[in-house]
């Protein structure tokens, strides 16, 4: 994560194209980098990416809204998503976490949930942990979208109780599914 912060205000360079990626409330122009906003700079080591993190919070959330994020990171107790609320607006896009541990509890069952790079739905519980809104995964209409298989990267099949199989190489994972994920197993007829 971040490592490195400063104070910037809208207009003010950041820097060159050559040492990072312009990400969230930055603009490039001509190989330049310019916040669109004041807030801290934070400059992502690991992805090269400069955001500038709003001073002020721009995101109003009312307590069992419903978002749309991609996991950007997972760690041993919480996943960092990439939230949007609306996905006609995909670049206003921030920052949330889900509790692991919480949501495995409540789902009684110690199953890998996301991954990097899972598409989700998620609720927010109404709460922030370090400033951040705290999702959760738990509801039949929450969970995994689609994922793609660790080995292959093909999107994955859902062949029930979050178990997942990959339709190219076979690998097994696992995810909490959401009821609508997006390739699902077809079921056979039940004969009566
Ligand atoms: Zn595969």
């Amino acid at each position: 994560m971040a490592n490195k912060t400063r104070i910037v205000l809208p207009g003010e360079k950041i820097g060159v194209e050559e040492l990072f990626f312009p990400g969230s409330n930055c603009w490039l122009r001509e190989g330049d980098i310019f916040a669109t906003v004041a807030g801290i700079l934070e400059i992502d080591q690991d992805t090269r990416c400069a955001h500038v993190r709003p001073l002020l919070r721009t995101v109003f959330l009312e307590k069992g809204s419903s978002i749309y994020a991609e996991v950007a990171a997972t760690y041993a107790h919480y996943a960092i998503l990439r939230c949007v609320r609306d996905l006609k607006a995909p670049w206003e896009w921030f920052t949330g976490v889900i509790d692991l541990n919480a949501d495995r509890r409540r789902l009684r069952s110690n199953i890998l949930l996301v991954k990097v790079g899972d598409v989700v739905r998620c609720e927010y519980v109404g709460k922030r942990v370090g400033g951040y809104p705290l999702f959760t995964l738990i509801g039949r209409k929450n969970g995994v979208l689609i994922a793609n298989c660790d080995v292959c990267r093909a999107p994955l099949i859902h062949i029930g109780r979050g178990r997942m199989r990959c339709p190219r190489c076979g690998n097994r994972e696992t995810r909490k599914a959401s009821e609508d994920y997006l390739y699902t197993a077809r079921r056979k007829k039940r004969i009566r």
